[in-house]
């Protein structure tokens, strides 16, 4: 750590090692063969940990999390097919702003702030809607912390025929997946979220024959991700300016991920995390949004005591003084606030965070344990 950075319980940008910083401190030329090394070495192991060798390729795209998607959906969606979105939360909602934007055909099952879609009412609506040609869902809803049964939609997806595109920012490189079993057409994340690395470019493990036959169907030059594919297995370089620096750090990002033990370490580590958490959290008197089961090792919401003492903005003050982000809910049916379970967070900062807890809603006013949210939205394991 460098002193007296705060440690970032945000699900990205994260706290990042010393090292992966330090791997930022090199300029590399963008045509040069050494950084080209850099990039193939990205793309290779990033397929093997989606399972992705035989089958799928790796294309990485720059901007944000959010870029990696557009580009995505833009590429593999043929301008005059329907797709549905599964909806649940604020990152399915931007999915089916983005195909709005690019006059793609969408309908969506929206299930409010925190339910899970489940694969019954997918294989429903797959039924009903026969013209559907792909289904797109948010591994983990960072917008709730809720882990989408995903096993259980890419089942129904396969039986139907239907195409899976899969929004796994906050989840590829943490949850197991593996793209040639499930399967999936199309997996998304970025940077700097389970793998640890800085902000800066996204990347898509997509289907080599799906990817092959969309040439010429993005709406967009610099987000096409076949050309991106095409110049970069012709050239080894990036299409335009990569951000280099970005692409050395996670290198040594993926480096360490595999030191960890891989996708099964950070599991481990993130579990474990959010177990500490959520206890010393409860101790506390705060109350989870979700029952146990739908807890992801990634995010988790935690409702606002009913106190008219508790005030967000202090709140967030009074942690951050003492050495942490927090991050604010996003919820539209209940006051909360978010915890992030993943960056080089171990059991001396999650124990500290707790603290600090303690120690902020007493500077506050508050009694602790604390009082109890207004009220508890209806309980997930009715659903
Ligand atoms: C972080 C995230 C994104 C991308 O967000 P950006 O701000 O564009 O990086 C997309 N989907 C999910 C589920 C995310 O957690």
């Amino acid at each position: 750590m460098i002193p007296n950075d705060p440690y970032l319980l945000t699900p990205g940008p994260l706290t990042t090692s010393l090292s992966v910083k330090q791997a930022m401190l090199h300029d590399w030329g963008s045509w040069d063969n050494d950084f080209n090394q850099l990039t193939a070495e990205v793309c290779t192991r990033l397929l093997r940990v989606a399972g992705g060798e035989n089958s799928h390729v790796c294309v990485p795209m720059q901007g944000s999390g959010t870029f990696a998607v557009e580009a995505t959906l833009g590429t593999l969606i043929p301008r005059n097919s329907t797709t549905l979105v599964l909806m649940n939360g604020a990152y399915g909602q931007r999915i089916s702003k983005i195909l709005d934007r690019l006059g793609r055909r969408c309908l969506a099952i929206d299930k409010g702030d925190y339910h899970p879609p489940r694969g019954d009412e997918v294989e429903r609506t797959l039924r009903q809607h026969p013209e559907i040609d792909q289904v797109v869902v948010v591994h983990c809803e960072t917008s709730s912390g809720i882990l989408n049964p995903i096993p259980e939609i890419a089942g129904v997806c396969q039986k139907a025929g239907k195409h899976l595109i899969i929004d796994s920012m906050s989840a590829f490189g943490a949850l197991p997946v593996n793209v040639a079993e499930l399967p999936c057409a199309a997996l998304i994340s970025s940077a700097n979220k389970c793998f640890e690395g800085v902000p800066g470019f996204g990347f898509a493990i997509v289907d080599k024959t799906l990817l092959s036959e969309s040439e010429g169907q993005c709406h967009s030059l610099s987000l096409d991700l076949h050309d991106q594919w095409r110049y970069m297995e012709k050239s080894g370089q990036w299409r335009y300016t990569p951000p280099t620096h970005v692409v050395a750090a996670f290198l040594q990002a993926l480096r360490e991920h595999e030191a960890e033990g891989g996708v099964a370490g950070r599991l481990a580590r993130y579990s474990r995390n959010r177990d500490r958490l959520v206890a010393g959290l409860r101790e506390l008197g705060f109350q989870t949004l979700l029952a146990d089961e739908w807890l992801s090792p990634i995010i988790t919401t935690f409702l606002s005591p009913d106190s008219p003492d508790f005030d967000f903005p202090r709140f967030y003050e009074a942690i951050k003084a003492r050495g942490f982000l927090i991050y604010p809910g996003k919820l539209t049916v209940a006051e909360s606030f978010r915890l992030g379970c993943i960056g080089q967070l171990h059991d001396e900062q999650i124990d500290a965070v707790v603290a600090a807890i303690a120690d902020a809603c007493q500077s506050l006013g508050m009694p602790v344990p604390v009082p109890p949210p207004a009220a508890a939205p209806d309980n997930l394991e009715n659903h």
